[in-house]
């Protein structure tokens, strides 16, 4: 589905939205809008690759527990008014879907900051609901898994979904963001590249 008609589906939903080419003019976009704000990140290998904790980081201040990890550094990162985060998939048809093991993120997605921003590459984008709950257990998942050297089946090869009861399983909480929640400004961002997992 053209990205014109994505989003058109997210907007009708509530989302603002943009697009972009490259995580450069994503991370540009970013750093001009967002200035002497705090913000918390949500875990995120796409905001890791945009680079754009160190970018925001120049004109704010960004709570992060992928850089200093902790209880602690989470419970601050979910009392900002301004919240990024990435999602394991979207839909064509303007949903949201993410799965945590802490919930520290999903939990700011559906209630606490006055904005929240999704940075999404064409790589997360799925046909449907079930494509994407597919996609967040047997892509995204075990690739994180792999990324953390979780103690779980899917970490090895990171090739699907095992439905494990490791005590480091990372599949806990799964939410579907069906409408921008009420009261908070949502936005997606739309890298037209491959980001993340
Ligand atoms: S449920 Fe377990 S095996 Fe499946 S993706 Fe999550 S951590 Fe991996």
């Amino acid at each position: 589905m053209e990205y014109s008609m994505i989003r058109k589906n997210f907007e009708k939903h509530g989302f603002s939205t943009q697009l972009f080419s490259s995580r450069e003019e994503a991370r540009d976009y970013l750093v001009n809008t967002l200035q002497r704000q705090t913000i918390g990140f949500g875990g995120s290998a796409t905001l890791m690759e945009m680079g754009l904790f160190e970018a925001l980081q120049q004109n704010n201040a960004v709570v992060w527990h992928n850089k200093v990890p902790s209880r602690d550094v989470r419970r601050l990162a979910n009392c900002a008014d301004i919240y990024i985060t990435s999602a394991n998939a979207v839909t064509e048809s303007g949903e949201i879907v993410n799965i945590d093991a802490t919930g520290n993120r999903v939990a700011m997605t559906a209630f606490g900051p006055e904005t929240c921003y999704y940075v999404v590459g064409k790589n997360k984008i799925t046909a449907n609901l079930s494509d994407a709950i597919y996609r967040c257990r047997n892509v995204a998942a075990p690739k994180n898994a792999k990324r953390m050297n979780a103690k779980t089946p899917c970490a090895k090869n990171a090739d699907k979904c095992y439905d494990c009861n490791s005590p480091e399983r990372i599949c806990r909480i799964t939410t579907v963001i069906d409408r921008a929640p009420m009261g908070m400004k949502c936005e997606i961002i739309f890298i037209d590249q491959e980001l993340g997992f």
